[in-house]
């Protein structure tokens, strides 16, 4: 196996081994902290009780309410002046949370980060495209470093800018991008605006994160630009990006279980699911100093993967993430996720790259509609053909979410856009 890190090589036995021990040094720094030193106590719970990893679930959960409640400085584990960055979880769910970072934080951030770099192919003489906000946002100056590290050039494009995307793209011969998967689809339509087809740019490998997307569209972006996509996961909680990513073989995202120890529970009941089903992430830092963080509820669903991975690496491997626990729907008592809508409407070759769900309540009564921009070369004057798709597609989505939404056809490019994540449901339910 080619790695980048000798972790990589590690047998179950090995990472478990040192999983024990990285958690036992996790803890006592934790309880530096003020809140884990409370915490733990009142669990009563030592690092010296941890034997094997099923003590693991003697360690009491952490919720983001916990981290709100400590804002700013309640987790921090070493004094303050050993902290040389902070950063916030982007807020798509309300309030923000701080998390901290020592220097030696940073690199070992940068190492895990240039290991999965390293693992789907990007190599010292790749150009790097980062499209991401070099703000608050881990996805910036996480990346970047580790993209430094690897020895890539490194080019900090930011979001935004379009033109000035594909001029950097074109001038500098970008062989690899990291980019969020709605912004890959639509840059795509810009490039084609253009007058160039996208699949003639020497991109091979984008890197894609950070918002939930089906296997569907990351065909579509490959397809568009003649590239692979691996799709990235992280947190700010965890850092940010670098904490599970596909290998080559696309086949789920391997945690760097050396650095975390990734357990899949029960939302409700906090208790772990079977083996190989779904249920929300819990994620335990082992190697962060400045802000350890143990037994940390993500609110993603997701599942472990069984079977080995054809690459080599032992480290488990997640499915992409199903949604949130706090993104599901309810409609007319029906549980519904935004993933099981864009999978069926990315199912239909008419279907453009952008679409709205929108929630509202009339006379008590909820509605879903659903708006789908429609490619231009089938937005066409044919009202019967429209009028066909907008059956079907609506066919489509009642047989998957079990209730009947409005579906409104669009043209392209008329519903709003962002360039940072999309945002692709509006509930418009609790104004009434
Ligand atoms: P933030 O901490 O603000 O960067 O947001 C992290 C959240 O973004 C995660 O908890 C996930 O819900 C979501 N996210 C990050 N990467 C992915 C990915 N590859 N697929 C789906 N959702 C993701
Ligand atoms: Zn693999």
């Amino acid at each position: 196996m080619d790695y980048f890190d000798i972790a990589e090589t590690w047998d179950r036995k090995t990472l478990e081994e040192v999983q024990v021990s990285r958690l036992k040094t996790s803890m006592a720094q934790a309880m530096k902290s003020p809140f884990y030193s409370r915490r733990l106590k009142e669990a009563g719970v030592t690092p010296d009780d941890i034997r094997s990893l099923d003590d693991l679930r003697r360690i009491p959960t952490t919720s983001k309410d916990d981290l709100r409640a400590q804002y700013p400085y309640g987790f921090i584990a070493v004094p303050k002046e050993e902290l040389v960055r902070l950063h916030v979880s982007s807020g798509t769910t309300g309030v923000p949370t701080a998390v901290y970072h020592t220097r030696e934080d940073l690199a070992s951030w940068a190492d895990l980060m240039a290991r999965c770099m390293y693992m789907v192919g990007l190599r010292p003489g790749d150009v790097f495209q980062n499209i991401a906000g070099y703000g608050l946002f881990t996805g910036g100056l996480g990346i970047h470093n580790g993209a430094e590290r690897l020895g890539c050039l490194t080019i900090p494009a930011g979001t935004g800018n379009t033109k000035r995307q594909i001029k950097i793209m074109r001038d500098f011969q970008t062989t690899a991008v990291h980019i969020i998967p709605s912004y890959a689809l639509y840059l795509a339509g810009a490039i084609e605006e253009e007058g160039e087809d996208p699949r003639t740019l020497p991109l091979r490998i984008a890197l894609v994160g950070a918002e939930p997307h089906t296997d569907a569209s990351r065909r579509r972006i490959e397809e568009l630009f003649d590239l692979k996509a691996y799709n990235s996961y992280g947190l700010s909680e965890m850092n940010g990006p670098g904490v599970a990513f596909e290998c080559v073989y696309q086949n789920g995202l391997h945690v760097w279980e050396d650095a975390y120890i990734a357990e899949i529970l029960d939302p409700d009941t906090q208790e772990p699911v079977p083996e190989g089903e779904t249920g929300e992430l819990v994620m335990t830092t082992l190697c962060r100093r400045g802000m350890p963080l143990l037994r940390y509820r993500t609110r993603d669903l997701t599942r472990f993967l069984p079977g080995p991975c054809p690459c080599g690496r032992q480290h488990r491997r997640l499915d992409r993430i199903l949604g949130r626990t706090d993104d599901m729907m309810i409609l007319k008592g029906v549980n519904i996720y935004p993933m099981q809508i864009e999978r069926i409407l990315m199912s239909f070759p008419e279907v453009g790259d952008n679409y709205l769900i929108t929630l509202d309540r009339k006379d008590n009564v909820d509605n879903m509609t659903v708006k789908v921009e429609v490619r231009p070369e089938h937005f066409v004057e044919d009202m019967r053909a429209l009028h066909a798709l907008q059956r079907n597609i609506t066919r489509r989505l009642r047989d998957e979410i079990l209730v009947t939404p409005i579906v409104e056809l669009v043209e392209s490019n008329s519903l709003p856009k962002s360039e940072g994540k999309a945002k692709r449901v509006m509930d418009n339910r609790e104004l009434h």
